[in-house]
């Protein structure tokens, strides 16, 4: 899987409207100056608003001792959502569908290991993999184009 260009990851956390995207996880904030506040997701935050969330630097920040989470939006996403930072990006980045400059005309190759397949033809297994061939055998039967 490639990298996600640094420029790219870039671009998302100075474009995202992280008030907006905060508000859009169910944390009302209230604005205080430059910054805005309401209460962290990260923990069980209560009775004193502890996240701040500061637009002008792309950045939240948990005041609360023991909590202190503290990133940008693709960290907020990560974290709120419990995805990984690639997916966050994504979702972030142009409404979900990212397009790499760098992978263009290259073959992706897979990076998961392919398991062996847990089926072995002996007893009942056997049995079931005749059963499974017939099925596929009669519905092939029934349809004229893919017989044709
Ligand atoms: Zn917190």
């Amino acid at each position: 899987m490639a990298r996600i260009p640094e420029t790219e990851i870039q671009r998302v956390k100075t474009q995202c409207d992280l008030v907006a995207l905060v508000q859009s996880r169910g944390v009302a904030l209230k604005q205080q100056g430059s910054n805005w506040t309401g209460l962290c997701p990260f923990h069980d935050d209560r009775k004193t608003p502890n996240l701040i969330v500061t637009p002008g630097k792309g950045l939240f920040r948990c005041m609360a001792s023991g909590c202190g989470k503290t990133g940008n939006a693709i960290q907020f996403v990560q974290w709120h959502d419990g995805v990984s930072f690639r997916h966050a990006f994504e979702l972030l980045a142009n409404g979900g569908t990212v397009a790499f400059e760098q992978t263009g005309g290259r073959t992706k190759v897979s990076t998961v290991p392919k398991l062996p397949c847990p089926l072995s033809p002996d007893g009942d297994e056997a049995v079931l993999l005749d059963e499974i061939a017939d099925f596929y055998h009669q519905r092939l039967a029934r349809n004229p184009a893919a017989l044709d």
